[in-house]
């Protein structure tokens, strides 16, 4: 996060509020008005007010008695929501019917292929996960690709299979959203919306991600070349977003996928620092991906371990019916049979699903 030690204050007004409210609440907290530059506004009744020389709870208590606005907290720009909050109810974050558990005192595992290519493959992915153990099922259907000319999924077609396979198998369903305009419908169908490592730093993306009206909870993959503090600050614009919508709780699940070094013999490098360092900072769940960081699905299970040595509170696999038959990352997914090999070695089969 930014190091100032400033307070911010959050602000969320009433929808459709009188502008001459807007301004006599800002002039109060010591801005001009709305276009002041300690005023960053993220949605037209969300404003973050940076205040100089001020204390910001009593700030934010004054707000609150004034007309116009419903609701305001200060947090320090140093720690914004991310850190500042304890540990407690943000660290675990239930999928779907809140069965599914990540945060919890047991690491789950989400996986499937990387694209749905049918709605017989994701629901042949989709059984054979959860014969095997797995908690969720993962599958794209809006692929970030990097040749304008790869296969980029179906789009509201692969929402609907992925709905189908949830529906055949009891699985909770994790898909990415590429773009704002996607949000809806991926929440429409989605139990936990994805963020790709490629978008981590679209924060309008983050932000409508987190400010979805149905709370569906965000998984944040972090950016390929974004230290720490960028990925933090990413997961801040989430989060924000979840409390301008007030949704309570964390809601926001981080995931560490590999970052780019110049060792090239790998897709991406595991960094398992990452994986330790953010779990103590933030109060927020932190999952590994061991697939994209390797690339190559033989080094996958080696790397699950180790993430979990490393205290992830689970694991995003690539797995798919017919790896050399995908239509997208086959490399580095296991098949049927390294599926649950992994899985009994992790010993990590969700209650509820067959071990
Ligand atoms: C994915 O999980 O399918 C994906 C595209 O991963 P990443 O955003 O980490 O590259
Ligand atoms: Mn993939």
């Amino acid at each position: 996060m930014e190091r100032n030690n400033e307070w911010v204050v959050l602000l969320r007004f009433d929808p459709g509020v009188d502008s001459s409210r807007v301004r006599a609440v800002l002039r109060k907290l010591g801005k001009s008005g709305p276009g002041d530059r300690g005023c960053r506004w993220h949605a037209p009744e969300f404003v973050c007010v940076s205040l100089r020389n001020a204390e910001g709870p009593r700030a934010a208590r004054e707000a609150r008695t004034m007309p116009g606005v419903s609701r305001a907290e200060a947090v320090l720009a140093s720690r914004g929501l991310i850190l500042g909050r304890s540990r407690g109810a943000a660290r675990v974050v239930g999928l779907g019917d809140g069965k599914v558990r990540v945060g919890g005192n047991v690491p789950v595992v989400i996986a499937g292929p990387c694209s749905v290519e049918s709605a017989a493959q994701i629901c042949e992915a989709a059984a054979m996960v959860r014969e095997a153990g797995a908690a969720a099922l993962r599958g794209g259907a809006f692929k970030p690709r990097t040749s304008p000319y790869s296969f980029a999924g179906l789009g509201e077609r692969g929402l609907e299979f992925l709905a189908l396979a949830r529906e055949k198998t009891g699985l909770p369903i994790v898909t990415e959203a590429l773009d704002p305009r996607d949000v809806d419908i991926v929440a429409r169908y989605a139990d936990v919306i994805q963020i790709g490592s490629r978008n981590m730093h679209n924060s309008p993306l983050l932000f409508d991600a987190g400010n979805h009206p149905s709370g569906k909870p965000v998984l944040l993959k972090r950016g390929f070349g974004a230290t720490i503090d960028e990925f933090l600050n990413a997961a801040e614009h989430v989060l924000l977003g979840r409390w301008c919508a007030g949704h309570s709780g964390g809601g926001l699940i981080l995931c560490e996928r590999g970052i780019r070094t110049f060792a090239d013999s790998t897709r991406f490098t595991l960094d398992l620092a990452a994986i330790s360092l953010l779990r103590s900072a933030s109060s927020l769940p932190v999952i590994a991906d061991p697939s994209h960081s390797a690339g190559i699905s033989r080094l996958v299970p080696g790397l699950a371990r180790a993430a979990i040595a490393a205290q992830a509170d689970g694991l995003l696999v690539e797995a798919h019916p017919s790896p050399s038959r995908a239509y997208s990352d086959g490399k580095q997914a296991l098949d049927s049979r390294e599926f649950r090999r992994l899985m009994r070695d992790l010993n990590m089969h969700h209650k509820g699903t067959k071990a």
